[in-house]
């Protein structure tokens, strides 16, 4: 069931390490086929070295496993209240990737400084509130994807969020594009994080930028 969107989504868990934003079994990425409405997502606590493609979990949007021998993520809730919440997305990535998840963990957006930034996120990206006891204590993992999606202000324009005192989320039209913009993050994080005093680009290159390659008048790359 669903091979081209598991072998997609075993690649783009393989990318978060080789990419160097996950260690050991942190980080974990899915994707979504709409038609089905099924989500193919990393299983729970699998070194990255003994995932294959046939290992993914295909679970529906309540999160109910309808393929698969191992237990989903445990951010599992998350993933699937960002594809309730945001219907454009395909894919989503979370790492603990090191320097965007110290803006997470000081509880701050990141500031676009430049034109890396400009290029992928159309403004700063937002960090969500942090979670109050209840709602940790509650359905945690489905909270923080609650809190994702309430914080921000253009899913499409910044495909990605910071939860606070946790790390990044990244999202993008399929599993591999969220991986990759979770690389962008992690890159444009660690520029940031040496840049604040010069404070953020301008409202014009921002847009000069975001949309040479982004929306109906992109002119980046080859025809
Ligand atoms: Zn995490």
């Amino acid at each position: 069931m669903l091979n081209e969107l598991k072998t997609q989504v075993h690649e783009a868990n393989m990318l978060l390490p080789r990419m160097g934003l996950a260690i050991f079994t942190w980080g974990n990425a899915s994707g979504i086929d709409r038609a089905s409405g099924l989500v193919a997502i990393k299983p729970s606590g699998v070194p990255y070295e003994l995932l294959r493609p046939d290992r993914m979990v295909v679970v529906d949007l309540t999160g109910k496993v309808i393929e698969g021998d191992l237990k989903p993520s445990s951010d599992t809730p998350t993933h699937l209240e960002l594809y309730r919440r945001f219907p454009s997305i395909g894919g989503v990535a979370h790492t603990h990737s090191r320097h965007a998840t110290i803006f997470a963990q000081n509880r701050q957006p990141i500031p676009p400084h430049g034109t890396t930034h400009a290029d992928h996120f159309h403004g700063p990206v937002p960090c969500a509130r942090p979670l109050t006891d209840e709602e940790i204590n509650g359905d945690y993992e489905l909270n923080a994807g609650k809190v994702i999606a309430e914080c921000h202000p253009d899913h499409v324009g910044i495909p990605a969020a910071l939860l606070a005192f946790h790390g990044p989320f990244a999202w993008g039209p399929d599993a591999l594009a969220a991986a990759r913009n979770a690389a962008v993050l992690e890159e444009i994080a660690y520029m940031a994080l040496h840049c604040q005093a010069a404070g953020p680009v301008s409202q014009a290159l921002l847009d000069r930028h975001y949309f040479r390659k982004h929306g109906p008048g992109a002119s980046y790359g080859q025809n």
